[in-house]
């Protein structure tokens, strides 16, 4: 085991240690152990909070001259988990069988750990950048929306985090298709359109059943609208270019997207799964609810959907998408959440040089643009700083995608010490390919 791979996986055991799990997060002690680290390499450092609990690290390496600020970006807090369901405890950071257990392994202090350690090395080395500047940032709060974290930051201290390139979670771990190897290249996040159906009736005693007029009934065929189809496709650029690679269709000419992504279903169901969601508006049913007693018949009955819509789409097109599935008729819909998807243009420096990297790496694999179905903190950093250029990658090519996938928010979240080792690598060859 290199030095490189050996320091990112006792910084990612260390982390796996702290309990940061949101809410509450308390992320304040593992923000001051990276912050020590970073420090005695050289860098400057400033932890920032709006609460007290829940500090964000900022570390700086100036460079010689003026030039291009790369921001090395993470979160330190994690989703829940259930011990019993895993077979290392979660937050043991065990390293048992080539891989390091715990919350957080992928998502993601084990970025942070690779961030960190290149980081630190560089600096220890007395490397400098010859021009601009890097920052390491690691946030508090992305898993519950970064009001303490990645959004307070950009809004209240945008001098201090402000960059060109940005580095974040949401893609880079390798899959196969065809013969061929391909790392997912982040450049595009979905938006979020959240609403409310709601139902109306007469309320009544329940015992006689056709006294009032009940608004819950009235979701049957709703939902049933939801569990039958999605709405029609809107392909963006990001999928459509990954299609084309992946299938020689090109949907934006004569292909069908449709039948591409069956195409892609039959010789690889996970893929297409992943991939599906991101060529249109999504709906997915949540929860509903109606009358607050069981013996009264509800007048009114309300429905949750999590509505997900593609870069450059905006609430009337999510309108008009889902009324082509629940019709137009019957319901009241309100949006109560409403966030444009975002996005970076595929074609960069940054992207030149990670092409680069795994093609010095990785012989014969490919990068390859993606849109993430979710969101991440990269949304207020591309909001707050429309320049810059920010993608999801953290490459993995010992576990695939199809390894990981399952394991994010789930048990027995682990990584193989030889993807930390390999993507602790790409940090620390980035800055001095760009800065
Ligand atoms: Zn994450």
């Amino acid at each position: 085991m290199g030095e490189l791979e050996r320091e990112a996986t006792e910084l990612l055991q260390r982390l796996i240690r702290f309990n940061t799990v949101n809410p509450p997060g308390a992320e304040r002690a593992a923000q001051e152990f990276l912050s020590e680290h970073l420090s005695a390499a050289g860098f400057q450092c400033e932890l920032l909070a709006r609460d007290d609990a829940r500090p964000n690290l900022v570390a700086r390496l100036p460079g010689e001259g003026d030039g291009p600020v790369l921001c090395l970006l993470s979160h330190v807090d994690t989703v829940l988990a259930h011990p019993q369901e895993w077979s290392h405890d979660p937050w043991s950071g065990d390293e048992a069988d080539g891989f390091v257990w715990g919350r957080g392994a992928i998502d993601m202090k084990s970025q942070t750990a690779a961030e960190v350690a290149a980081a630190s090395a560089l600096a220890r080395a007395g490397w400098r950048p010859a021009r601009g500047e890097l920052l390491v940032v690691c946030v508090a709060d992305e898993e519950a929306g970064g009001a303490y974290g990645a959004q307070w930051l950009t809004q209240e201290h945008p001098d201090r985090v402000r960059c060109d390139f940005l580095v974040n979670e949401g893609g880079g771990t390798v899959f196969e298709h065809d013969g061929r190897r391909y790392y997912g290249v982040c450049c595009a996040e979905k938006g979020v359109f959240r609403f409310t159906v709601t139902t109306e009736g007469v309320a009544g005693h329940a015992s006689i059943p056709r006294m009032g007029d009940n608004a819950l009934t009235k979701m049957g065929p709703l939902l049933q609208r939801l569990a039958d189809r999605q709405p029609s496709l809107d392909v963006g650029i990001e999928p459509r270019e990954l299609l084309r690679r992946l299938t020689g269709d090109d949907p934006a000419a004569d292909g069908d997207p449709a039948a591409a992504i069956e195409r892609l279903r039959e010789a690889d169901p996970l893929l297409a799964l992943i991939v599906e969601p991101t060529l249109g508006v999504s709906v997915t049913p949540t929860r509903i609810r109606a009358s607050e007693k069981i013996n009264v018949i509800p007048s009114e009955a309300q429905l949750e959907v999590d509505c997900r819509v593609p870069p450059g789409l905006g609430e009337a097109d999510a309108r008009r998408r889902i009324e082509e599935v629940l019709g137009a008729d019957g319901y009241r819909l309100d949006f109560h959440e409403t966030v444009v998807g975002n996005r970076s243009p595929a074609e960069s420096v940054l992207m030149d040089a990670v092409s680069a990297w795994i093609g010095e790496q990785d012989p014969g694999a490919e990068t390859v643009p993606m849109m993430l179905p979710g969101f991440t903190d990269s949304r207020w950093f591309r909001n707050a700083f429309p320049e810059c250029v920010a993608y999801g990658f953290f490459p993995q090519r010992h576990m695939t995608l199809h390894e990981t996938a399952p394991l994010i928010h789930g048990a027995d979240e682990r990584i193989d010490v030889r993807d930390l080792g390999f993507a602790t690598r790409f940090f620390h060859d980035l800055p001095r390919r760009l800065l």
